[in-house]
């Protein structure tokens, strides 16, 4: 009988991981995962686009009311 070497558990809920789905045990870990990873790459572009956003509306607004004054 040959013992089962020891695989590395899904890194989302511990199960053994599938061939098909590795490193995950499922469809749904490697979606979760998937998720996770774009939530955080998303949170940071997201918060500098709002302040850019943000720092280009200051700049309409000072070239028009300098346009305004001449
Ligand atoms: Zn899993």
């Amino acid at each position: 009988m040959t013992k089962p070497r020891t695989e590395p558990a899904c890194p989302i809920c511990g199960a053994p991981r599938s061939p098909r789905f590795r490193p995950f045990c499922s469809a749904r870990c490697a979606d979760a995962d998937l998720q996770r990873w774009l939530s955080d790459a998303y949170v940071i572009p997201v918060a500098e686009d709002e302040e850019q956003a943000a720092a280009n509306e200051a700049d309409d607004l000072a070239g028009q009311s300098e346009r305004g004054r001449l």
